[in-house]
């Protein structure tokens, strides 16, 4: 790099959820003079084309709350009131509830609510070019230390795809499951594909959901109905891959008729509105989340199945943490890029994500099988936790992100 090669703070690749919200997360705690810089090829596009929604659970709404994102979202968001689970074949005439939760952490605070994702990016993009965020419409390409450096270079370089450079104290990977940034660190991951796919897309029904949320596991897996605003759910339906390419390459007509058959008739007449797509699923842990001057999170540094909708709602925990982490130390005149900063991080967020990804691949096991001694178990199991009020307050609270050494974003605390 030259003599004048410009400079950033902090530089994050990848503007998904978890890279937009640490930078606006930083920029609101430490103010304009800490400068930010977020790189993502896809923030040339104007409109984002996910198909998804996700489940936002209670601790990341107090976040998004806190940087002042929530407000402009909240008209957009579904709360999610109660819960029902069924475990039954797809022919069964009738699906035995096996398990309801009714969800508030707080009076009048939901456990979590249901947010279609292009809805949530489109308002973390507005605030932070509200808040003077440099966004850059290109791919990190690669990164270097200065030439001379010695064991501990104090900068890291950053290259990016359209011959840009910067060179700053820290650049985090967001830039999703498979982070480029997190293999040119040559950072590995360990885990597995589980051979299966999520079909999503979005149902229009007659009649009002009324806030509930179902997950029906049947044999193929789970399929799960989350409500959205208006007579209008989001499915996430889990098959073997090689099924969910043959039911999402079916015509209109054909992919209504399978859907139906799993969703029922409960909520009267149902239509397909918007796309379909098939997202793989696979269970992948980074080996370390932190490198020389750089830091992963989100889907860069984990994968989980998305049975229990807790995927981003891991990655918001890594920008709590990660953002607390600097905050505390750029205060203190502390180098944002260090050693400490970053194991302090690494500290906060392994252990967590190390068990989230086992609690939701054991389940997984546990429902996506066929066999009738297996589903006997599980049912006598959720018929368990349904008779012990206790038990279940408890899952309410970990599935709202309460459980743990919670950071302060996502009690709803400024940093
Ligand atoms: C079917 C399905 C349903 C889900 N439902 C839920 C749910 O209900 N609740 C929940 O909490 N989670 C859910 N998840 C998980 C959730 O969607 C992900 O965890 C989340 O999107 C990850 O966000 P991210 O910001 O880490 O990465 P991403 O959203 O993948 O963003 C990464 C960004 O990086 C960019 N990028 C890539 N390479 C580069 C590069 N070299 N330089 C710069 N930028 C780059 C990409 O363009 C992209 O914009 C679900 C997942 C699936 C598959």
């Amino acid at each position: 790099m030259t003599e004048q090669t410009n400079t950033s703070d902090l530089v994050i690749g990848g503007a998904g959820f978890a890279g937009l919200a640490l930078a606006i997360a930083l920029v609101e705690a430490l103010g304009p003079q800490f400068k930010v810089t977020v790189a993502d090829p896809a923030l040339g596009s104007a409109q984002s084309r996910d198909p998804r929604a996700s489940a936002i659970a209670a601790a990341a709404r107090r976040m998004f709350e806190t940087i002042g994102v929530w407000q402009a979202v909240e008209p957009q968001a579904q709360p999610m009131l109660d819960m029902v689970i069924t475990d039954s074949k797809l022919d069964d005439a009738v699906r035995p509830t096996f398990l309801t939760f009714e969800g508030e952490v707080a009076p009048g605070e939901a456990f979590a609510h249901m947010i279609e994702n292009r809805h949530l990016v489109d308002a973390l993009v507005a605030k932070a070019k509200e808040l003077g965020i440099e966004l850059r419409a290109t791919a990190v390409s690669s990164f270097a230390y200065p030439q001379g450096a010695h064991a501990a270079p104090s900068r890291i370089d950053v290259l990016f795809a359209d011959g840009g450079e910067l060179s700053t104290r820290l650049l985090v990977g967001a830039d999703g499951a498979r982070s480029q940034i997190r293999e040119r660190a040559g950072i590995v991951t360990y885990g597995w594909s589980y051979r299966q796919s999520g079909i999503v897309c979005t149902v229009a029904h007659e009649r009002p959901h009324n806030g509930r949320a179902e997950e029906h596991f049947l044999p193929g897996g789970p399929f799960a109905i989350l409500p959205l605003t208006g007579n209008r759910s989001s499915i996430v339906w889990t098959e073997s891959t090689a099924d969910a390419e043959r039911y999402v390459a079916l015509s209109d007509a054909g992919f209504h008729d399978e859907l139906e058959k799993r969703f029922g008739l409960h909520l009267g007449e149902i239509e397909v509105v918007g796309p379909r797509r098939a997202f793989p699923l696979g269970l992948y842990t980074a080996r370390t989340f932190i490198g020389e001057r750089l830091a992963l999170i989100g889907d860069a540094a984990h994968v989980i199945h998305p049975i229990a909708g807790q995927g981003l709602n891991m990655g918001l925990r890594d920008v709590a943490a990660l953002a607390e982490a600097v905050a505390d130390a750029a205060r203190l005149g502390l180098d944002v890029g260090g050693r400490p900063v970053l194991e302090r991080y690494q500290r906060w967020r392994r252990f967590d994500t190390a068990m989230m990804g086992i609690a939701t691949d054991s389940l997984n096991r546990l429902f996506s099988n066929r066999s009738d001694v297996l589903r006997l178990a599980r049912d006598i199991g959720l018929g368990l936790v349904e008779r012990m009020p206790p038990l279940k307050r408890m899952f309410i609270h970990e599935a709202a992100g309460f459980t743990g050494d919670v950071p302060k974003l996502l009690k709803g605390e400024a940093l």
